[in-house]
């Protein structure tokens, strides 16, 4: 199994970290015709607006579209979440609006700008170190998105169809099993 990770900005090491320790094999995603040859694709965490920004300038952001439209099994963390998000709250920035999702950047407020919490996941047996760091919580979900996680009531952590989208971070622990569940969607092949 291939799995991409779009490499314009942000914590791409990490991820291909935690993918290489569960055995699969990692492509750095720069150009478009690169998203024909992953099984899967990261979107990292960073800085959303950069993220978009660079994928605007390298052509990126129609053939992701048609890539995820089509069934390309993908997971957005922190900024990714926000890249693939229907919205954002009170701001207007470039992107992908495949998630029927809307989030709010930064929502934590000052004092809780990073944060680390013990989070119950839907379909983990035991609870997830969730490092959060200058995180969005989710505002609004449509009907076919389902909610994996919440914390202080906000959903951080959501499905639709072969899309996996959380507000925090889970290459900064050693724990793989966000990972591991993202490569389960990967080998069963669901289609959005
Ligand atoms: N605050 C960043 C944004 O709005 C996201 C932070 C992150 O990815 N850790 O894009």
């Amino acid at each position: 199994m291939r799995v991409g990770i779009l490499a314009l900005q942000g914590d791409v090491r990490e991820h291909r970290l935690a993918l290489e320790r569960l055995g699969a094999e990692v492509a750095e995603v720069r150009k478009p015709a690169e998203l024909d040859e992953v099984d899967g694709l990261i979107i990292p965490g960073g800085e959303s607006t950069t993220i978009g920004r660079l994928a605007t300038l390298y052509g990126l952001i129609d053939p992701l579209r048609k890539h995820i439209r089509s069934g390309l099994p993908v997971y957005g963390t922190c900024a990714g979440m926000i890249f693939l998000a229907s919205g954002v709250d009170g701001a207007s920035q470039p992107q992908l609006e495949v998630l029927d999702a809307t989030v709010r950047r930064n929502a934590w407020g000052r004092q809780n700008e990073s944060f680390e919490a013990s989070l119950d996941i839907d379909g983990l047996d035991e609870p997830f170190h969730a490092v959060f760091i200058r995180a969005p919580w989710i505002e609004q979900v449509g009907d076919g998105v389902e909610v994996l996680a919440r914390w202080a009531d906000h959903p951080v952590m959501v499905r639709e169809g072969s899309m996996l989208a959380s507000s925090f971070h889970p290459e900064l622990t050693g724990d793989s099993r966000v990972h591991e569940l993202f490569l389960t969607m990967i080998e069963s092949g669901e289609v959005a």
